[in-house]
């Protein structure tokens, strides 16, 4: 694997090799925390993706015919490969990210379980046997869908692509990848790790590149089975536009705007709970606890101790194991960021905290913010209700149970909440209640393989996780057998009763 200098050039992965783009364009991915160029990756569009659409075309009928066994050992391999060559990875992923280490090395290190994890879940998934009448047998069979487009974002690259990658192999289905144009380097090296683990040639293709020209290719792209997203709600929209327009299925992980609800039975943990919800990956998560819903009883406290802390929070260059926030991804992303807190401002919400960037020489060139709290926040505002991403969070207190859960549904998104209280009646009462895929009791943005991950209402479709992502990537085939030894014509008036359906 090569290692991370200014002068690392990754080209496309079509077909189990290395290839520059048809076109021969490049383009240059930066180090947030720097603003300086850390490597040049081939710039791939509409023609790249028609070539890794026919790779991946010719490699699927051998991949989706292999039986779930003999995937399923490579899936393990991969994972026992990743996990040896995970230092390289978490190198990789904090410079283009600007994740702090400390975050993105307890992340990579369970990345190799979703591999074992759908490798065990090929090898035991069970077919159907339907109650059709007892002249009949009915059993489903399920098979992979074909060629499957995967669109991933900046914020968790590997990640994130793995909860696509690892159920879409296991399940038979052979890839081609659009990585986002801000973080595509461990997407292209994750091909190595698959290819020495036994992956054939063609099986998982990357095109890296921009979303209006490869991005678009790949999403409307005709011999497409299906298309997977990761990416904001627009984005969404648009791609599923596409999807319909071609008859296929659409998954998408899209925008958040998470609430997390404190009751006063918890004040002893309020601090740490919102700190860890609003401000891991400088807030640039898509479950971000970017609405601090907290009983009127104990705000006050609550703001005061969270200030301080937040205050505190270290920012400093990534790879640091000290450093406790990191950059915003881009310059973009930073003045949007910006832009908001003068919004909020101009709207009446008081800046409680940060509001501002860091000052100092290790910031200068890269686009780091401080966390920023704001009070006196109405639920109507646009900070309190569009999704920032970034370190903005916004405190709002409730009185009552009812209030909390009015205010958690508010919001055009349902991706996330977590609710927070010793009363364990109250916490599964107020779960159910909450109109968000995911709600965690008494802990916020925990993840595992085998739990099933996606949003509500505008924030997504379908599940990444669980055997439910696993046959989302398989066509059910329904088979009827007729048992019986009698004959059987419709159309001989025999006088004899015949059966229809
Ligand atoms: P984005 O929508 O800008 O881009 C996501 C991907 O889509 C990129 O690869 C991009 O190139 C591609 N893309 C953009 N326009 C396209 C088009 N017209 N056609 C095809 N592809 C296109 O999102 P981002 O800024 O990379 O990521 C941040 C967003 O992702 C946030 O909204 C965040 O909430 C969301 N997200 C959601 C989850 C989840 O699990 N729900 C997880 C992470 C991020």
């Amino acid at each position: 694997m090569k290692a991370m200098t200014e002068n690392m050039h990754l080209d496309l992965f079509i077909g189990g090799k290395s290839v520059p783009a048809v076109s021969g364009k490049i383009f240059e991915v930066e180090d947030p925390a720097t603003g300086k160029r850390i490597a040049t990756v081939a710039e791939g569009d509409a023609a790249d993706i028609e070539k890794a659409v026919e790779a991946a075309e010719a490699a699927f009928p051998s991949w989706g015919g292999m039986e779930a066994e003999a995937r399923a050992r490579i899936l393990n391999r991969a994972a026992e490969i990743l996990t040896r060559r995970l230092p390289d990875f978490i190198d990789v992923e904090v410079s283009q990210t600007g994740r702090p280490v400390r975050e993105m090395k307890a992340q990579l290190q369970r990345l190799p379980e979703w591999y074992s994890y759908f490798a065990a879940v090929a090898r035991t998934h069970e077919g159907s046997v339907h109650p059709f009448g007892r002249n009949h047998l009915n059993y489903t069979v399920r098979k992979p869908l074909g060629v499957v487009g995967l669109v991933t974002p900046w914020n968790h690259p590997l990640l994130i692509l793995t909860k696509k990658v690892a159920p879409a192999l296991a399940a038979g289905n052979t890839l081609v990848v659009k990585p986002s144009e801000l973080a595509p380097l461990t997407p292209i090296m994750l091909a190595e790790v698959l290819e020495e683990a036994g992956l054939p040639a063609g099986v998982y293709n990357v095109v890296p590149g921009f979303g209006a020209t490869a991005g678009a290719a790949l999403t409307s792209h005709p011999r497409i089975a299906k298309i997977d997203l990761t990416g904001g709600t627009e984005t969404g929209r648009v791609v599923a536009a596409a999807a319909g327009k071609n008859l296929i299925p659409f998954a998408a992980e899209l925008g958040g705007k998470a609430s997390v609800v404190i009751f006063e039975d918890m004040a002893d943990q309020a601090v740490p709970a919102a700190l860890f919800a609003s401000f891991i990956a400088a807030g640039q998560t898509c479950v971000q606890g970017a609405r601090l819903l907290v009983e009127r009883s104990i705000y006050d406290d609550v703001l005061k101790a969270l200030v301080e802390r937040a205050n505190a929070i270290k920012i400093g260059t990534p790879s640091d194991p000290k450093t406790q926030m990191g950059p915003m991804i881009s310059a973009k992303q930073r003045d949007l960021v910006e832009k908001y807190v003068e919004i909020g401002k101009a709207e009446g919400a008081t800046l409680a905290a940060g509001g501002r960037r860091p000052e100092g020489e290790e910031y200068a060139g890269g686009y780091f913010y401080t966390p920023t709290i704001f009070c006196d926040v109405k639920d109507d505002m646009r900070v309190a209700q569009e999704e920032i991403f970034g370190p903005v969070v916004c405190v709002l207190p409730f009185e009552t149970e009812t209030e909390a859960i009015t205010l958690a549904n508010s919001t055009q998104f349902g991706l996330a909440a977590s609710v927070w209280t010793r009363n364990g009646a109250r916490g599964h009462r107020v779960a159910g209640k909450i109109e968000a895929g995911i709600v965690w009791i008494n802990d916020h943005h925990r993840v595992d393989p085998a739990s099933p991950w996606g949003g509500f209402k505008d924030s997504g479709l379908g599940k990444e996780n669980g055997i439910v992502c696993y046959e989302s990537y398989t066509k059910v085939q329904s088979v009827v057998a007729n048992l019986s030894e009698d004959s059987f014509d419709w159309f001989d008036d025999d006088g004899r009763e015949k059966r229809y359906s």
